[in-house]
C-alpha cells in the first residue's frame, strides 16, 4: 500500500508535540553532578593494610591489568627459641584503568577485603599512561568509598558486634558498681560498702 503523502511529516510532528509537553531529562553535567547509586563501579580503591600480596586479584583479572611487585622479609621470632617467619612486603600495586573492564572480579576474589569500588568516575586523562594508577592514587580512592549498607533489621547480630557489646556492658556494670561503692563509702565512712559484706568483729564486741 502506498503511503499517504505527508504522513511521515505528520507522524514526526505528532512525536514532537507529544514530547514537547514532557519534562526534559537532560543532565547538565558537569555543572550538575549526577546522583549515582552508592555501589557504582567508578574506580577501584586499595586498602593497603589489608593486602597480604597473595596475588589472587592479579591472577584472576581477565585483562591482566593489575601489576604487583613485592619482596620477602624475615620477621624475627617473637619468643626465644621460636621460629623466624617470613612475610610479603608490597613494593608496587597498580591498576591500568585503560585496560580494566570494570568486571569486579578482583574485588570479589580478594580474600582480605583490600579492594573496594568507589563511585568516583572523573579521572579521564589526555595521556593514556596516566590511567595506570599506582598504590598512592589507589589509596586516595579509598577515602571516596561509601560506607557499607546497614544490616537488614531482621538480620542476626554479627557475633563480633555481640561479643563487643557484651564486653562493653560488663565493663559499664563494673564501673557503675565501683562508683556506687565509692559513693556509699564517702557517705558513711567505716560502714560496710554493700549489704551482705561481712562486718569485721572484735573480741570485745563478741563478749
Ligand atoms: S575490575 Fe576486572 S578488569 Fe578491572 S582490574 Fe579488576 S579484575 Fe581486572
Ligand atoms: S587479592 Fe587482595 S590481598 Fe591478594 S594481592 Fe590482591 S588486593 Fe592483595
Amino acid at each position: 500500500m502506498m503511503p499517504i503523502p505527508g504522513s511521515g511529516l505528520a507522524k514526526g510532528l505528532a512525536v514532537t508535540l507529544r514530547t514537547m509537553t514532557k519534562r526534559a531529562h537532560t543532565a547538565q553535567y558537569p555543572e550538575v553532578q549526577p546522583e549515582l547509586p552508592p555501589r557504582t563501579r567508578g574506580v577501584i580503591g586499595l586498602f593497603e593494610e589489608n593486602c597480604t600480596v597473595c596475588m589472587l586479584c592479579a591472577r584472576e583479572c581477565p585483562d591482566w591489568c593489575i601489576y604487583i611487585d613485592s619482596h620477602k622479609e624475615t620477621v624475627p621470632a617473637a619468643t626465644p627459641g621460636g621460629r623466624e617467619r617470613s612475610r610479603n612486603v608490597l613494593d608496587r600495586f597498580a591498576i591500568d584503568f585503560s585496560l580494566c573492564m570494570y568486571c569486579g572480579i578482583c574485588i570479589e576474589v580478594c580474600p582480605f577485603d583490600a579492594l573496594f569500588w568507589s563511585p568516583e568516575f572523573e579521572y579521564a586523562e589526555t595521556d593514556i599512561l596516566e590511567l595506570t594508577h599506582e598504590r598512592d592514587k589507589l589509596r586516595e580512592w579509598m577515602w571516596t568509598v561509601p560506607a557499607p549498607p546497614a544490616l537488614d533489621p531482621a538480620a542476626e547480630e554479627p557475633k563480633e558486634i555481640a561479643a563487643a557489646r557484651k564486653a562493653a556492658e560488663k565493663a559499664e556494670a563494673a564501673a557503675a558498681a565501683a562508683a556506687a561503692a565509692a559513693a556509699a563509702e564517702a557517705a558513711a565512712p567505716g560502714t560496710p560498702a554493700a549489704p551482705g559484706t561481712d562486718t569485721p568483729t572484735t573480741p570485745e564486741a563478741d563478749a
